[in-house]
């Protein structure tokens, strides 16, 4: 008798155990739909050039085994090849985010047939939101110029100066003053962003940290003549003039749309460099921590962290120690491997999972609720040769 009591007990503790656990499934599965039909306030998309799973171990391990990425709630993965290379290059990687097309590795915001597509940037900004970007490299390189102008071909930086003239985003931050100032074609486009309604300043009037961003007021920020600097060569900006913008982009009524790029990991690995690799994803990794903290305070944001592609074929080899790591690299150029995506607020469970890099545009414009489109829109401008 009493050992069917007992049996009886253990019975019902091991159902109501078994419907807990069916239960906080059930709940887990409710609040990750919750999330994803949470629409955001804001977006900000945090793109770190080159940076793939090694080159965030590498910079892991380098900080004592710890980086801000760790705190993003959910993780995944997109395929990164674009229209004619298995091996995306900036340009196809960026337009795919910006456009949500599969292109040919060099376009800048346009189709495999060279037809410009409206980017999410200027969508966002069509759609009432502030917009911004802030980068490490020069304005018109390629990641950047992917939300902002339009070209066939990533080189033709002067023509893509040109076309940021047009581009309405209301904070614009890199480096390339050259290209807006000292042309072929003798323009001075700094003079034409001043029309446009842009506070213009470049480093040589004002150093990257005493650079005001005022909300509601435009600004076009130089940080160098070509390249900016790296880490290791005394940059710094990237963290401080993030947030001042996000701090601005704020007060926006409607809310905003920020891409900030950690430009030079990249660079890194395409001189095989594993230190610059490891300072540049540190400092990447700095600004996700702050940018972070503001989106949890704010929680109407959706935050996106991923890269472009890996650059170099980085491996951490036999030998490393988690005081000094032992490296080689495959190639000095772009690989083909899976990138992770991080995110964080509301509708970020929809970036869990493996999926096209163009989908993380698609995701963007459905966590907007954007209305559905089949196909790109195509814009009604001629992407110069
Ligand atoms: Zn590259």
């Amino acid at each position: 008798m009493k050992f069917k009591i007992i049996f009886s007990l253990l019975c019902i503790v091991a159902t109501l155990n078994t419907g807990c656990k069916t239960q906080a499934s059930i709940n887990t599965q409710n609040a990750a739909k919750a999330n994803a039909d949470q629409t955001p306030k804001n977006i900000i998309l945090m793109i770190g050039d080159g940076m793939g799973l090694t080159q965030i171990t590498a910079a892991m391990i380098s900080n004592g085994y710890k980086l801000n990425l760790e705190k993003m709630p959910i993780t995944g993965f997109h395929k990164s090849y674009s229209s004619d290379d298995l091996i995306t290059d900036s340009a196809a990687g960026a337009t795919s985010f910006a456009c949500g097309v599969k292109t040919y590795n060099a376009a800048i915001g346009v189709t495999d047939d060279t037809l410009a597509v409206q980017t999410i940037l200027e969508e966002a900004q069509d759609a009432g939101k502030e917009t911004g970007v802030v980068v490490t490299s020069t304005i018109v390189h390629a990641t950047p110029a992917s939300f902002i102008s339009h070209n066939r071909n990533r080189n033709n930086y002067e023509e893509i100066a040109e076309d940021i003239l047009d581009c309405k985003a209301d904070y614009l931050i890199g480096g390339g003053k050259k290209y807006f100032d000292r042309r072929k074609d003798e323009k001075n486009i700094l003079d034409e962003m001043k029309k446009n309604g842009y506070a213009v300043s470049t480093f040589l009037e004002t150093d990257p940290e005493n650079v005001v961003v005022t909300p509601g007021k435009k600004l076009f920020y130089l940080a160098a003549d070509g390249d900016p600097l790296s880490v290791e060569q005394g940059r710094n900006y990237l963290e401080p003039l993030s947030m001042k913008v996000i701090n601005a982009l704020s007060q926006s009524k409607d809310g905003f749309f920020l891409m900030i790029e950690g430009s030079q990991i990249d660079w890194g690995g395409h001189g095989n460099n594993i230190k610059q690799v490891v300072t540049e994803t540190i400092d990447f990794d700095k600004t996700i921590g702050s940018v972070l903290d503001w989106v949890n305070k704010n929680g109407e944001t959706l935050l996106i962290i991923t890269a472009d592609h890996e650059t170099g074929g980085l491996a951490i080899n036999p030998g490393s120690t988690m005081d000094s790591l032992v490296v080689s690299f495959a190639t000095t150029h772009h690989s083909g491997t899976l990138i992770p995506v991080f995110s964080a607020g509301p509708g970020s469970t929809m970036f869990s999972g493996i999926y096209e890099n163009t989908d993380i545009y698609h995701k963007m414009r459905h966590a907007l609720k954007y209305p559905k489109r089949t196909q790109p829109k195509i814009l009604n401008v001629s992407a110069k040769k």
